[in-house]
């Protein structure tokens, strides 16, 4: 499985409007942070996207992402959804609707956003995008990669991360529930919010992010969803060797331990 980071910065993205603060000037290029998502190519060959913001354009060209099997939806901000209407795209490469999976939520949201794409009154001729939304309610297959639901919390509302074999995601997380640790055992790449410093009602803050990875205890883990505090290469240098800043760009494959259908066996 092969995970490419498409965008790894909080809501305003880094650097952010108007700001002339170090990392917002940094040259290095590991400090430009998009708004956050990444695309993950299975085993079987399955593309799933998670989340797409309002940097998706951008992302896609500069990563050649061309196909879509499924887009993973964890929640209903802005930074998440606002790249809908690039989906066109997909539909015109692809000749059929996108898969979109979310819960029910973040269903309502999205077709509070865009309702016009839903309304049957909407004169078809400027394109909509095309898509199928799915609601989840528990683990799912796209092709044959099982998606595994992780419900966490970001701040008061309830949200999902996702699992796909040794690969957890989870963005935009204030606090892991009691139920959803068994669901992140033995991963081989964990994927975490960590905002900045200070605490946030509604983001782990890094010493926050540092915990609740050493009790998860991955192999690897990236944290994202970073604000302009988190200059990335001061912050990775004092992070525990097993975790670092995820950066946009960064691929990372994995590999599954052992063959989890017996249809994948000589
Ligand atoms: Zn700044
Ligand atoms: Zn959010
Ligand atoms: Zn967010």
């Amino acid at each position: 499985m092969r995970i490419t980071f498409l965008g790894t910065g909080t809501s305003h993205g880094v650097p952010m409007i108007g700001c002339e603060c170090e990392t917002c000037r940094s040259t290095d290029p590991r400090d430009n942070r998009r708004r956050p998502s990444v695309y993950v190519e299975t085993d079987d060959g399955q593309a799933i996207l998670i989340d797409a913001g309002p940097d998706l354009r951008a992302q896609a060209i500069d990563h050649r992402v061309r196909r879509l099997d499924a887009l993973l939806f964890t929640h209903g901000h802005s930074d998440h959804i606002l790249g809908l209407d690039e989906l066109r795209r997909f539909n015109a490469i692809q000749r059929r609707p996108v898969s979109c999976y979310a819960d029910a939520q973040t269903i309502f949201d999205i077709r509070r956003m865009f309702a016009y794409v839903f309304d049957p009154n909407t004169p078809r001729g400027g394109g909509l995008p095309q898509l199928e939304l799915f609601t989840i309610v528990g683990s799912f297959c796209v092709g044959r990669q099982e998606v595994r639901p992780v419900p966490i919390f970001h701040g008061q509302r309830p949200i999902l991360g996702f699992r796909l074999d040794g690969f957890g995601y989870l963005t935009d997380c204030s606090r892991i529930p009691d139920e959803s640790w068994a669901l992140l055992e033995g991963l081989d790449l964990l994927v975490l919010d960590a905002l900045r410093e200070k605490p946030h009602p509604t983001h782990f803050s890094i010493a926050e992010a540092v915990d609740a990875a050493r009790r998860i205890n991955a192999r690897r883990t990236c944290f994202t969803h970073m604000a302009h505090d988190l200059r990335h290469g001061p912050t990775c240098d004092r992070l525990p060797e097993t975790m670092q800043l995820a950066y946009d760009g960064l691929v990372i494959e994995i590999s599954n331990p052992e063959p989890r259908s017996a249809n994948r066996e000589p």
